[in-house]
C-alpha cells in the first residue's frame, strides 16, 4: 500500500458515498504523524512482504523471503537460519504480560502475519506440503509455519484468518467446500493435536464467543486467503469483514485489564495489486481504512483511546499509478474525462486513469469499440499495464507511517519506547550504512566517541530512549576497544577518557537494566570494560602489547601430583549468564568431588567491582574452564576474560563445550586451539565430568610450578582426550590426499608479504591480500574470520604443534558450510605461508617443539 494507494483509495472511499472523492478524508490521515519508511531489504532494492514484515515487526532488516530470521539466514536455506531467529513485538508484548492477536484477511500463515510467531529462511514453508517444505528441512530441524504456530507457547491468544487448509492432512475435506482437500503430507492434523484453544471456522462461530473468555480463540474462515471484500459483502456468506473481526477483538481484549498488543493486516490489497485489478484493491484499502475507524471507535467508546497507540503502515508498494488529468470527481476507476484534453494526444482515444508499471494486461487493446465496451467497475477489470509480467509486481519507494493518540500514561511509555527502537534500529543501520562506512578509521571513531559524550548525561534524565542509546553506542565502543589498531585513537581522546571514567563511578543507571538487550551490557561495565581495554598501566595488558614469542613447552602426557600434595588446586569457571543453569549444573558436580577450590560469579549482577573482581580470580586461579556455547562467544565480558587468561596471563585454561553441535569461532575459535577439550552433550553428564576433573589435574604439577610472571611459557598438550570425537587423523583423508604430513616442519617455502605494514597492524583488507597472494582458500579467512594481524601471528603459534587435528575439524566445519572439500595440501599451504609470516614477523628464537 504505497501512497498512490492511499489516494486513489480515498477517492473511491469518498465515491462509494456519493461525493466527488478527492476531499473525502481517511481514518488513517486523521492521525497526528506522518512519517515515511524505507522498505528495501538486505539483498533486494525492491522487497517482499516476509523481508519487510520481519523489519517492522522484530527490528532486523533481512534478506528478501525470510521470515523471523536477521540476515545471517540465507532464503529456502534452514541450516543457515537455525541461530538466526528474532524476537517480534509480539513476543515482547507477550512477555510483559500483554494479551496478544494477529487478524487478517490473508493466510495466517502468509508472510506478514507469519513474521509476528515463526522463523523460517522461505515464506513459502506454509504447510508440510512436501513440494515447498518437505521431510529434508524436517530433518535440518526447520519446521514448517502453521506447526510453529500451532506449537507455540505461551499460544497467541487471538488468530483470525485464512489459511485452514494448511492445518489439514491431503486426506482431509475441508468443512466448507467439499472438493478441497488439506494440504499437509506429514499426516497431521495440527489443531485436533495441538491447539489449546478453541476453533472456529465462520462467522456464526464467532459472534457467539463470548468475549473476555480466556481460552485462546483460532478462527479460520477460509481454506486459502478470505474473500474479497466486495466479493464477500455481496456474497452473503458467513465470513467476517475485516472491521468486524477488529471490532470483535478489541472488545474481547478490553475484557481484560492487562493491555494488548493486536496487528491487524488488510492483506489483500497486496492481492488485487498484483492481479491488477484496480476495483478490488481499493475495495480492500476502503475496508482497511474502515477498520482503522472502527478500532478508534472501540477504544473511544471504552475510554481508552488516548491510552493507545494505533500505527497504519505498509509493508511495500506497488508500481500502480493514477493520473491522466483526471477532471474533479472523475471516477477513479475509470477513463480521464472525455473533453479533448483528456484524450490520448496521439491516439485520440480515452486515457485509463489509473495504470500499472507491469502485470497481466500488457496488450490492452487500444480501440473505441474495446475502450467503451469494458466495464471499469467490474471486479474482473484488468487495468493496463506497461510491460508483461504474470504478476504485477511491488514498487520500491518508500510507503507511510501513520500514527497518532501518542501517549502520556506511564505504562504506555514502554509501547512508545518499543516503537522509538525499531525506528532508531532501522534508522541507526542506515546512518551507519550510508554516513559512517565511508569515513576514515579515525573519524568513524570520533564520530562514536562525540556521540557517547553527547548522550552522557542521559543517566541523569529522564529519558528512556537516550539511555538505550548510551548503553548501545558504550557497547559498539566496547567491542573497539578490543582491537589493538584503534586502542591509540581512543586513548588520545582525553575528554572521552574523562567521560568513561566517570560513567565507571556512575550508578544512577540500575534501573534501565530491564531495557537491555540480550548480548549488550550495562553502561557501566562496558565503562569498566573499555577503561581495561585502554590501561597502559594494567600489567596484564602490558604484557599483551610488548611480549616476546613464547616457548613452546612441550609436556608428557603423564600426570604428576608429587609437588601439590600440600596446595589444593584452584578453579575459575568463565561462562555466560545465558548458561547459568549449566553452569550451576556442572559448579554442583565439581563441588561433589571436593578435589579443588572452585571460583564462579554467580553474583554477577550485583558485584560493583566487577571487572576488578573477576581479574583477580583469573590471576589467582590454576586453571580457568571456559564454558562455550554461542552466547560465550557473543558476549564481550566472556572475551574479556579469555583474552585476559590466554592472551595476557597464559594461564592454563579447558575449553568446555556446553552443547553437542557449537563449534567456536572467529576471536573464541583463534584462542582455544591446541589445548585437550571436553564437551558435554554427546557421553552422559557424569562420566563426561568425571573426563573434565581428569583434565584438570593432568599437568597439575607443571601448572603450580609456574607463577604468574611466567609469561614466555604457554602450555600445549599434545595429545587430545576428546573423550568424544575419533578422529583418527590420516585415516579418512581425501584421495589425492598424498603429501607427507610432516612436511611443513622440514620444508619452508618462503612466500611474499603483501605490504611492508607490520603484520600486527594489518587489517581485514591486508590480511585478505595476504591469503591471495599465498594463495589460500579465502573460505578459511571467512571461517576464523580473523580481523586484526595479531590474531593471525597468534593463531599461528596456537596451530603449530597441533596443526592436523586442527586440520580435521576445519574440514569437517569447511564442508558443513560450503559443501566442499579442503585438502589437506590446502591446509597445509595455510599452515606453511603462516609459520612463514611468524618468521618475517620477528628474528626466530629458539624453540622447543614436538610433535607426538
Ligand atoms: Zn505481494
Amino acid at each position: 500500500m504505497g501512497v498512490s494507494t492511499v489516494t486513489a483509495g480515498r477517492i473511491r472511499k469518498g465515491q462509494i458515498k456519493g461525493q466527488l472523492g478527492e476531499d473525502c478524508i481517511t481514518e488513517m490521515e486523521q492521525f497526528a504523524y506522518l512519517g515515511l519508511s524505507k522498505t528495501y531489504n538486505i539483498d533486494y532494492q525492491t522487497p517482499d512482504s516476509a523481508a519487510t514484515a520481519t523489519a517492522y515487526l522484530c527490528g532486523v532488516k533481512a534478506q528478501l523471503g525470510t521470515i523471523g530470521v536477521d540476515g545471517r539466514a540465507k532464503r529456502g536455506d534452514c541450516l543457515s537460519s537455525s541461530d538466526a531467529h528474532v524476537d517480534s513485538i509480539l513476543d515482547w508484548a507477550q512477555k510483559r504480560g500483554k494479551k496478544v492477536g494477529i487478524i487478517t484477511t490473508a493466510r495466517i500463515t502468509h508472510a506478514s502475519p507469519s513474521a509476528a510467531y515463526a522463523h523460517v529462511p522461505e515464506r513459502d514453508w506454509e504447510s508440510f506440503d512436501g513440494q515447498n517444505f518437505n521431510a529434508s528441512h524436517l530433518a535440518q530441524g526447520c519446521r514448517d509455519i502453521a506447526h510453529q504456530l500451532v506449537v507455540r507457547t505461551p499460544p497467541i491468544d487471538l488468530l483470525l484468518g485464512g489459511g485452514r487448509r494448511y492445518f489439514y492432512p491431503v486426506t482431509t475435506f475441508d468443512v466448507e467446500y467439499p472438493s478441497i482437500r488439506g494440504s499437509r503430507i506429514d499426516n497431521r492434523s495440527l489443531i485436533d493435536e495441538f491447539w489449546k484453544g478453541k476453533y472456529i471456522w465462520n462467522m456464526t462461530q464467532m459472534n457467539e464467543f463470548e468475549l473476555g473468555t480466556s481460552q485462546p480463540l483460532l478462527g479460520l474462515f477460509e481454506p486459502s486467503h478470505m474473500r474479497y471484500e466486495s466479493d464477500r459483502s455481496q456474497s452473503g456468506d458467513d465470513e467476517p469483514s475485516l472491521s468486524r473481526m477488529t471490532e470483535f477483538a478489541i472488545e474481547h481484549f478490553l475484557k481484560f485489564d492487562q493491555g494488548f498488543f493486536l496487528l491487524i493486516e488488510g492483506g489483500r490489497i497486496d492481492h488485487a495489486h498484483h492481479d491488477t485489478k484496480p476495483r478490488n484493491a481499493l475495495d480492500e484499502f476502503v475496508e482497511f481504512d474502515n477498520a482503522v475507524g472502527q478500532a478508534k471507535r472501540v477504544l473511544q467508546a471504552k475510554g481508552v483511546l488516548d491510552d493507545s497507540l494505533i500505527v497504519v503502515t505498509a509493508d511495500h508498494s506497488h508500481v500502480f499509478a493514477f493520473g491522466a488529468y483526471s477532471s474533479r470527481g472523475s471516477n477513479i476507476l475509470g477513463f480521464g474525462s472525455l473533453e479533448n484534453k483528456n484524450v490520448s494526444d496521439i491516439d485520440h482515444l480515452p486515457v485509463n486513469i489509473i495504470t500499472y508499471g507491469n502485470g497481466r494486461n500488457s496488450n490492452s487493446s487500444r480501440n473505441a469499440t474495446y475502450l467503451y465496451s469494458i466495464n471499469m467497475n467490474s471486479t474482473d477489470y484488468l487495468a493496463p499495464a506497461a510491460l508483461p509480467m504474470n504478476a504485477e509486481t511491488h514498487g520500491g519507494e518508500d510507503v507511510p507511517v501513520l500514527s497518532g493518540y501518542l501517549l502520556c500514561s506511564f505504562a504506555q511509555r514502554q509501547w512508545q519506547l518499543l516503537l522509538h527502537l525499531k525506528l532508531i534500529q532501522i534508522q541507526f543501520a542506515h546512518r551507519t550504512e550510508s554516513q559512517v562506512k565511508n569515513m576514515k578509521v579515525s573519524s568513524k571513531i570520533v564520530f562514536f566517541c562525540d556521540l557517547v559524550m553527547q548522550f552522557r548525561g542521559a543517566l541523569a534524565n529522564d529519558d528512556e530512549l537516550d539511555q538505550l542509546t548510551l548503553t548501545a553506542l558504550m557497547n559498539i565502543i566496547w567491542s573497539i576497544s578490543f582491537h589493538d589498531d584503534y586502542v591509540d585513537e581512543l586513548k588520545s581522546n582525553a575528554k572521552f577518557l574523562i567521560t568513561i571514567k566517570s560513567l565507571v563511578n556512575d550508578d544512577g543507571e540500575a534501573w534501565v537494566e530491564q531495557y537491555v538487550p540480550k548480548h549488550m551490557s550495562l553502561v557501566k561495565k562496558a565503562a569498566t570494560g573499555i577503561l581495561w581495554n585502554l590501561d597502559e598501566d594494567n600489567p596484564a595488558r602490558a604484557i599483551r602489547v610488548v611480549e616476546p614469542l613464547p616457548t613452546v613447552v612441550v609436556q608428557t602426557n603423564r600426570p604428576s601430583t608429587a609437588t601439590v600434595k600440600n596446595k589444593r588446586m584452584r578453579v575459575m569457571v568463565s561462562y555466560s549468564h545465558a548458561d547459568t543453569d549449566f553452569c550451576h549444573q556442572l559448579v554442583d558436580a565439581l563441588e561433589k568431588e571436593n578435589l579443588f577450590d572452585l571460583w564462579v560469579d554467580f553474583a554477577y549482577c550485583h558485584t560493583e567491582d566487577l571487572w576488578e573482581e573477576i581479574g583477580q580470580a583469573i590471576e589467582k586461579s590454576d586453571v580457568i574452564l571456559f564454558l562455550m556455547t554461542k552466547d560465550y562467544q557473543d558476549s564481550k565480558s566472556c572475551r574479556q576474560e579469555v583474552m585476559y587468561t590466554k592472551d595476557s596471563l597464559k594461564k592454563r585454561f579447558i575449553p568446555v563445550y556446553v552443547k553437542r553441535d557449537f563449534v567456536a569461532s572467529g576471536w573464541l575459535g583463534v584462542r582455544i586451539v591446541g589445548p585437550q577439550y571436553i564437551r558435554f552433550g554427546k557421553k552422559p553428564f557424569e562420566p563426561t565430568v568425571k573426563d573434565l576433573v581428569k583434565l584438570i589435574f593432568e599437568d597439575k604439577s607443571e601448572k603450580s610450578s609456574k607463577t604468574k610472571d611466567s609469561k614466555v611459557s604457554i602450555t600445549v598438550s599434545p595429545v587430545e582426550i576428546k573423550s568424544d570425537e575419533n578422529d583418527k587423523p590420516n585415516q579418512e583423508l581425501p584421495k589425492d590426499d598424498h603429501e607427507d604430513s610432516n612436511q611443513f616442519n622440514h620444508k619452508i617455502t618462503p612466500v611474499p608479504v603483501p605490504n611492508s605494514k607490520s603484520i600486527k597492524t594489518w587489517n581485514s583488507k591486508d590480511i585478505a591480500d595476504w591469503f591471495d597472494t599465498n594463495k589460500i582458500r579465502r573460505e578459511l579467512k571467512e571461517i576464523y574470520d580473523f580481523q586484526c594481524g595479531t590474531e593471525l601471528l597468534l593463531y599461528g603459534r596456537c596451530l603449530e604443534p597441533d596443526w592436523q587435528s586442527e586440520y580435521l575439524d576445519i574440514r569437517e566445519q569447511f564442508s558443513k558450510r560450503y559443501s566442499a572439500t579442503l585438502y589437506r595440501t590446502e591446509f597445509v599451504r595455510f599452515v606453511t605461508a603462516i609459520n612463514q609470516l611468524e618468521q618475517l614477523q620477528t628474528k626466530p628464537v629458539s624453540r622447543t617443539c614436538t610433535i607426538l
